[in-house]
């Protein structure tokens, strides 16, 4: 990641920008649906958190990772996030920590990246997000120099571009359907189908990118996975098919 640091510093250099302005989306994912457990648990179902800061300008290239992990592998109950920072186990929160605080999580990957390589962000993802709150701030504190512009990420560019697709009357004409309701049904329909065919991949698909992942690790350092996470995931089936494939030779097991 220090190394994509120095090629996003680079890049701006070439078209000559000023080097240590940045443009990047982030946000979060967690190893349980962060609501998941609502109606059945108190506790937050989500032990594990990976915010990611990924880079803009050049083609995806992540430049920092802020992870967050409430297991402890000596099974411990850590009671303070500096308990759990003197464990010797990867637990980095304690099990009161709120996990789902993005604001804290992204605040403190943005600090690093200023810390390291003095990157400062000025594009960032959209306005709802807490990331967007802490660029914000690190602002309004003085820490950074650069005023924060907010994107609009895909989902809210798809509603937009739905909303102008049913805003078309003149598209209504078009529309099969005998009744004017037949023909707004069709028209709502064709938003739909129109933004969905533009704007979304299937980002969802874990097992072909948890393989890539696992490929990188296979090549660059021979690296081959044994424990890996529980056996309901895309990423344990993935590892499986490595191992069938004949490209790996260490069968897998799982949490
Ligand atoms: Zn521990």
């Amino acid at each position: 990641m220090a190394d994509y640091r120095k090629v996003v510093k680079e890049f701006n250099c070439m078209i000559g920008n000023k080097t240590n302005i940045i443009d990047i989306q982030c946000d979060s994912s967690y190893n349980n649906a962060i609501n998941s457990g609502v109606g059945k648990t108190p506790f937050q179902p989500a032990t594990q958190r990976t915010h990611i800061l990924v880079d803009d300008t050049t083609p995806e290239k992540v430049i920092n990772i802020t992870k967050k992990n409430k297991v402890c592998m000596l099974g411990k109950m850590h009671a303070s996030d500096d308990e759990a920072k003197l464990c010797q186990c990867t637990a980095n929160i304690s099990l009161q920590t709120n996990i789902g605080d993005e604001y804290t999580f992204c605040k403190e990957g943005l600090l690093h990246l200023k810390k390291t390589d003095n990157l400062e962000v000025r594009n960032i993802t959209d306005p709802d997000t807490a990331s967007y709150r802490a660029s914000l701030d690190l602002r309004r504190e003085g820490i950074t120099e650069t005023v924060p512009v907010n994107h609009i990420d895909t989902r809210h560019l798809a509603q937009n571009h739905r909303k102008f697709i049913k805003g078309q009357s003149k598209l209504l004409d078009l529309m099969p359907g005998r009744t004017k309701k037949l023909r707004e049904k069709m028209q709502n329909n064709f938003a739909l189908d129109l933004t969905n065919i533009s704007l979304q991949t299937n980002i969802g698909d874990e097992y072909t990118f948890c393989k890539e992942g696992l490929l990188h690790l296979k090549k660059t350092d021979n690296l081959e996975v044994r424990n890996i996470t529980d056996p309901d995931t895309a990423s344990y089936r993935a590892s499986l098919d490595l191992k069938r494939e004949g490209i790996t030779e260490t069968v897998p097991v799982n949490h």
